[in-house]
């Protein structure tokens, strides 16, 4: 069944997102899925509109997917703000919002999943996390066959996210063109996120720290200063701001495999640090 909150559709069964991308397919047009969680915010809008660039279709699924959240992290505090995202993609021209019920996408006895490895496994998310790209691969598979785009878009700013799903899709030939984007920040240079919205204002402020450190530590290892004690500096910076560090590490930008030294092949530094209850992650090319 389809109806139309706030001036855009809404698709909350595979029935209806498949009746809707028939339609699409019939005429010809080419169509893009973003796959989100919600409490949308202008990184999600930049998706949407680079996807309105590659297709004349634009889909947005929202859905906050239980399976790769921990029991202890932070599912059912997950801003849910359904309405002001309907209206946001209305505002934008995004074509359907797919919604799917918990019922919808995990039916009575379900019981099978994705299982990644390759980036999904080199101990960054996947240390912390360890339930999360298990979740994360079954439902964007899902997602990807309930709405056969001919281009889906994801974020940099969750980069092995991106990266374990580029390999997903090519190691299970899923007829998809995956779409990296530009991760969107604040005018502090914190990169947006729905996450943001727990900060106190103190942490809101202490949260700049994060790129800042990003930015100076790429710096210095492009000025060639050695990795190992320029990581050490920034950790400690970090800690000093009050953080309690999860990772920050020098990756290699494809396959994230640790790196010592810097010879020439794109890098990236991964970060990820709670301030006070909240979790933040970034990244920034070197
Ligand atoms: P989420 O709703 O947090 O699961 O994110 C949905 C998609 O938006 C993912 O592909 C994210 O990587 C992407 N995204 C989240 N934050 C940003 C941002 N600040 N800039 C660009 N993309 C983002």
């Amino acid at each position: 069944m389809i109806h139309a909150s706030a001036a855009i559709a809404v698709a909350h069964d595979v029935e209806a997102l498949r009746a809707t991308v028939k339609q699409w397919r019939d005429a010809g047009d080419k169509v893009a899925l973003i796959p989100t969680m919600g409490a949308l915010h202008e990184g999600h809008a930049s998706l949407v509109r680079q996807g309105q660039h590659e297709a004349r279709r634009t889909i947005v699924s929202i859905f906050v997917n239980p399976t790769q959240f921990a029991p202890t992290e932070d599912f059912a505090a997950y801003p849910r703000t359904f309405e002001t995202d309907c209206a946001m993609l209305a505002a934008i021209g995004a074509d359907l919002v797919y919604a799917p019920t918990a019922a919808v996408m995990y039916p009575p006895a379900f019981s099978s999943t994705v299982s990644v490895g390759g980036p999904a496994t080199v101990g960054l998310e996947d240390a912390f996390r360890p339930q999360f790209f298990t979740g994360v691969a079954t439902i964007v598979a899902k997602l990807l066959i309930q709405s056969t785009p001919d281009v889906a878009l994801f974020g940099q700013k969750d980069y092995q996210q991106l990266q374990v799903i580029r390999h997903m899709v090519r190691d299970l030939d899923l007829p998809v063109t995956i779409m990296g984007a530009e991760t969107i920040r604040e005018p502090d240079g914190l990169a947006m996120s729905s996450r943001n919205r727990y900060l106190s204002e103190t942490e809101r402020k202490t949260a700049a720290f994060i790129p800042a450190a990003l930015r100076d530590c790429a710096a210095a290892l492009r000025d060639g200063s050695a990795p190992a004690p320029t990581l050490s500096e920034a950790r400690a910076r970090l800690d000093r701001a009050g953080f309690v560090l999860d990772y920050l590490e020098l990756r290699d930008a494809e396959t994230l495999a640790p790196i010592a030294a810097l010879s020439g092949q794109p890098a990236r530094l991964l970060v990820a640090a709670k301030i006070g209850t909240t979790r933040l992650i970034d990244n920034w090319a070197v």
